[in-house]
């Protein structure tokens, strides 16, 4: 999970699902932290060198110069100038989008790629902005624009939009990118690494020891940094979405960065977070937006449509609820909360 601090005027979303390398003496080969896609970006590697680490942050830095909102030169940011014959992607937008629309239909219309407009009224989603709480009027004028079922994809990548809608994969490309980085590192050769995008973690092979990977669960009750579990994965994804990651507070009450598409306000529910773990970045980086939104029940019924992924509700009174995790894989390191329910 993520949290912002203030460094230098900008803002930073910090890493706080822990990956906890001290606790096996886990050793790099090589490691780098570079910001981008709005966020801190980290590829830890073990079996490969400074040049894997180039190609992977190439990887990653192409990614964001076609997906990011924030420059004005993305292909996303284009889409909206695109007209009646919309705007031509490359094949990897044209993939991240269509799989976008995807989790708008399997969530009931809660996950929605139009939600930019709304999302830019908070003031979420571009660290030269302060977020802070925005008019009902303009809420209201802006609602209409978000979507997703207006959105077409054409065989040829060409992305049609409403009138003045635009899109935004902040739920979904860090996810991406972690995949491809993964895919480029293994191409080179890589047998073991650790891909951070801001929260977004994707592990590829075991550890140089052959032991499973464990990583600190933040605690969302608690100062970032302050784990409340542990858990294992072999392989694959773990990303977690909760109000803490970006939020600001106004007049003693917390707004966080997810937003329900029905209301434009921020989704209210029992959940302070939930992290899931998933064989694809992308997919677990959706699900993990998209079931925070659905809450436990729904969320788990999507889950189940998903092989081989895991979840771990935690609400705001301390309980917990885990689908798909064996009880050896997640360990409760802080007693005020209780596991209530093993799906
Ligand atoms: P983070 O990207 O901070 O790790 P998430 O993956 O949960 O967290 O995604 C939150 C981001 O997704 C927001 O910052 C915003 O860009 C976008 N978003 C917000 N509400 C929605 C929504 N209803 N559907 C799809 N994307 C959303
Ligand atoms: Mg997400």
């Amino acid at each position: 999970m993520i949290q912002r601090i203030t460094t230098n005027c900008i803002r930073i979303a910090v890493v706080i699902i822990i990956p906890l390398l001290f606790i096996t003496g886990c050793s790099q080969d090589a490691d780098r932290t570079s910001f981008l896609l709005g966020t801190i970006c980290r590829i830890q590697i073990n079996g490969g060198d400074n040049s894997d680490l180039d190609a992977a942050f190439n990887c990653i830095r192409q990614i964001e110069s076609r997906m990011s909102r924030n420059k004005e030169t993305s292909e996303v940011r284009k889409i909206a100038s695109g007209g009646d014959d919309g705007f031509k992607v490359s094949p990897g937008p044209c993939q991240v989008i269509k799989r976008a629309l995807d989790f708008g239909h399997l969530s009931g219309g809660l996950f929605d790629v139009t939600i930019a407009p709304v999302v830019d009224l908070w003031g979420f989603g571009n660290n030269d902005v302060d977020p802070h709480l925005p008019s009902e009027s303009a809420l209201k004028q802006a609602l209409p624009l978000v979507d997703y079922q207006q959105i077409q994809v054409q065989e040829d990548c060409r992305v049609v939009t409403g009138p003045g809608q635009r899109i935004d994969l902040g739920g979904i490309a860090k996810g991406y990118a972690a995949d491809e980085a993964a895919k480029v590192l293994r191409k080179s050769g890589v047998k073991s690494a650790l891909i951070n995008l801001g929260g977004n973690l994707f592990v590829l092979g075991k550890k140089d020891n052959g032991k499973p990977w464990k990583f600190g669960i933040q605690d969302p009750l608690k100062p970032t940094g302050t784990m409340m579990g542990i858990i294992e994965i072999d392989s694959g994804a773990l990303v977690t979405s909760g109000i803490y990651e970006r939020f600001f507070e106004e007049n003693g009450k917390k707004y966080h960065h997810i937003i329900d598409p029905n209301t434009g306000y921020p989704v209210k529910n029992n959940l302070a977070g939930v992290s899931i773990t998933a064989p694809s970045g992308l997919d677990a980086d959706a699900l993990s937006t998209a079931v925070f939104m659905l809450g436990i029940d729904k969320g788990c019924e999507l889950l189940a449509q998903f092989p081989n992924t895991g979840a771990i509700f935690i609400t705001k009174n301390g309980e917990i609820t885990t689908y798909g995790i064996a009880s050896a894989r997640f360990n409760l390191t802080n007693q005020d909360y209780r596991v209530v329910g093993r799906k």
